[in-house]
């Protein structure tokens, strides 16, 4: 079937354009009849608009053609824009032309009610889900988020990199990976681009990577996925402080941006995202600790702030804000002590909501060092011979933070399940569609 390419979408039908032609192409995501004039809410990707059709006055090809379509059937409609004063949006589309590409049965799931269906039922016809404009428009704000992010960094003299996700052995030591059969071996899937964006600092100095990180954890929270999109830097000649500073200003642009292009559309759902301000506050951990247990929250030196905490510290603070100067054994070997004092490190974690937003830190780029940091985490140096040479060759001092989109999602959009706003969730039981 022939038919024409879509010339402007529903949400650029304007007013002005009152008189003008246009080819629009959507679902039908209504149909009111009354009698000799039927309604169309034409939906596509980026909003709705009403076709009027008026029995004599098209085509009886066209007026069957309407009389026939049912919810969810995808058209592709020329018209004429007219301004409207009783139409929602100020405007309608008199169509002379219809084109039904694609019949639509009776949808699984309800994506008109008020009452959403529940997230399990949503995810297995996620595809159908996604019709529904709430949901879609997650995606397109994540669109923009990446937008966003790659702009910030690009301004700070990243170039965006890409690092292999089959691996041979674990970046950070730890049992939580996939193994995967690599011909006649076993190798792993990559929990963090972390030890080639430490090498790529020795040449190509500031680099990025939007990836995929797989981890074999398996927890059941609302915040954790086995496959999760990582958004990594690593700054060589840098230390933690520089790429604190280059985070808040990815937060603070993500934020302006999004709001700048979606806080019309989220007043519809109640959906407000306000800009924080640069610079976030900066508590050390040992300062976490003392607000913590002020609250009630006990927490022995050398443990992780748990969730509940960081939770509590949002509560007094607000705003996005960083715990620094973790305890050096509770971080990843490659973090950099503390000169002043080895027990602490040059790290810190950003806490937005309650959620850990990102990680990072200075890097120990001293070979020496960084052997000592293996053995004392009980792993072999041995199995990171390839990594470990490169540190004779004249590696910078460097360092980087990886944060998690999804959970930036999350906090951006106040969602409380990161399945709510990954396309297709890879948890401990989903791994379909
Ligand atoms: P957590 O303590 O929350 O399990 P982590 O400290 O183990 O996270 P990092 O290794 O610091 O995670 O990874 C960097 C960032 O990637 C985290 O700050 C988080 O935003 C995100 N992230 C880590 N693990 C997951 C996961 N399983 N699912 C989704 N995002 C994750
Ligand atoms: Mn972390």
């Amino acid at each position: 079937m022939s038919f024409p390419r879509k010339t402007h979408w529903t949400k650029d039908v304007k007013p002005e354009l009152d008189g003008k032609e246009v080819v629009l192409s959507g679902w039908v995501w209504d149909i009111r009849d009354i009698g000799n004039i039927k309604f169309v809410l034409l939906r596509d990707r980026e909003g709705m608009v009403q076709l009027t059709i008026k029995k004599g006055s098209v085509p009886d090809s066209v007026w069957s053609a309407v009389a026939s379509l049912n919810k969810e059937d995808a058209i592709v409609v020329r018209g004429i824009v007219k301004a409207s004063k009783i139409a929602k949006a100020g405007v309608e589309v008199f169509p002379s032309e219809v084109y039904v590409v694609a019949k639509s049965k009776p949808l699984p799931i309800d994506i008109w009610g008020t009452v959403e269906t529940d997230l399990d039922t949503r995810l297995r016809f996620r595809s159908v889900d996604l019709k529904r404009p709430i949901n879609s428009l997650i995606f397109r704000v994540e669109s923009e988020v990446t937008r966003a992010i790659r702009e910030t960094l690009y301004s700070h003299g990243f170039i965006e990199v890409f690092t292999p996700k089959i691996i041979v052995t674990s970046t950070e030591g730890g049992a939580e990976l996939f193994a995967v059969q690599y011909f006649e071996r076993v190798a792993y899937l990559a929990q963090s681009p972390q030890l080639y964006k430490e090498e790529l600092t020795a040449s190509l100095e500031r680099i990025f990577e939007i990836a995929p990180a797989y981890r074999a954890e398996k927890h059941n929270t609302n915040y954790h996925l086995n496959e999760f999109i990582s958004v990594d830097i690593e700054e060589a000649f840098a230390n933690y402080t520089d790429v604190m500073e280059v985070l808040e200003d990815v937060i603070v642009n993500v934020y302006g941006k999004v709001a700048e292009a979606f806080n019309d559309e989220f007043s519809k759902y109640g959906i407000e995202v306000k800009v924080p301000k640069k610079p976030f506050r900066k508590i050390t951990y040992d300062e976490a600790l003392g607000i913590l247990e002020r609250r009630g929250l006990k927490v022995n030196w050398g443990e992780d702030v748990p969730k509940g905490g960081m939770e509590i510290l949002s509560e007094e603070f607000g705003e996005p804000f960083f715990i620094i100067h973790f305890p050096t054994d509770i971080r990843a070997f490659y973090t950099k002590p503390l000169e002043s004092d080895p027990r602490i490190s040059e790290s810190f974690d950003l806490v937005i909501d309650g959620l850990e937003i990102a990680s990072g830190s200075s890097r120990i780029h001293i070979k020496e060092q960084l052997i000592d940091a293996l053995r004392k985490r009980g792993l072999n140096p041995e199995s990171f011979e390839s990594h470990l040479v490169i540190y004779d060759y004249g590696l910078p001092p460097h360092a980087g933070w990886g944060l998690g989109l999804y959970r930036l999602m999350m906090v951006l959009l106040r969602r409380d399940n990161i399945r709510e706003v990954v396309l297709y969730p890879r948890d401990r039981f989903r791994l379909e569609p």
